[in-house]
C-alpha cells in the first residue's frame, strides 16, 4: 500500500537532510580552519612578543629589569607600567603626589605608584604609547 511510498518520502526527506547536514558540516569546518588560523597568528604574534619583552628587559640596566620582573610577578595582570596621566596612575586610578608626577614627566628616574607599586611612565599627550597594546592596564586575561 502506501507503506513504501511512505518510506519513499521519508528516505528523500533524509537525503535532504543529509545535504543539509553536509553543509552545515563544511561550513563548520570552514569556522574551524580560519579560528586555526586565528589562533596560530595569535600565537605568533604572542611568541614575537615574548622574545621582544626578553630582549627589552635584558637591554635595561640589571637592578632595573629585576625590579620590573618582581613587579610583573606580583601584579595579578603580571603588567607592570602603568601610564601616570592627569596626575593620577591609570592603572588603579589613585591620585599621585604632585611632586611624584613631576618626576615621571622628567624621565629622569623609576617612580612607581604609592598604591599599586607599578612602574610610572608619562606618555605626552598626542603620542600614543610604541606599543598600546603592551602597557594599556585593561588587558584581557589569557
Ligand atoms: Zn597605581
Amino acid at each position: 500500500m502506501s507503506r513504501w511510498k511512505g518510506s519513499k518520502k521519508l528516505r528523500l526527506r533524509l537525503t535532504n537532510r543529509a545535504d543539509e547536514v553536509a553543509s552545515l558540516n563544511s561550513d563548520r569546518e570552514a569556522r574551524l580552519k580560519s579560528f586555526d588560523d586565528e589562533t596560530g597568528e595569535q600565537a605568533e604574534n604572542l611568541a614575537t612578543n615574548r622574545v621582544e619583552r626578553e630582549r627589552l628587559i635584558a637591554a635595561l640596566p640589571k637592578a632595573m629589569g629585576a625590579d620590573y620582573n618582581r613587579i610583573s610577578k606580583r601584579i595579578r595582570d603580571g603588567i607592570a607600567v602603568a601610564e601616570a596621566r592627569n596626575g593620577a596612575c591609570m592603572a588603579c586610578f589613585m591620585a599621585l603626589r604632585p611632586q611624584a608626577m613631576a618626576q615621571v614627566r622628567r624621565g629622569e628616574e623609576i617612580v612607581t605608584c604609592d598604591n599599586c607599586n607599578r612602574i610610572l611612565y608619562y606618555a605626552p599627550s598626542g603620542s600614543a604609547p610604541a606599543n598600546p597594546g603592551s602597557v594599556q592596564p585593561k588587558v584581557a586575561h589569557t
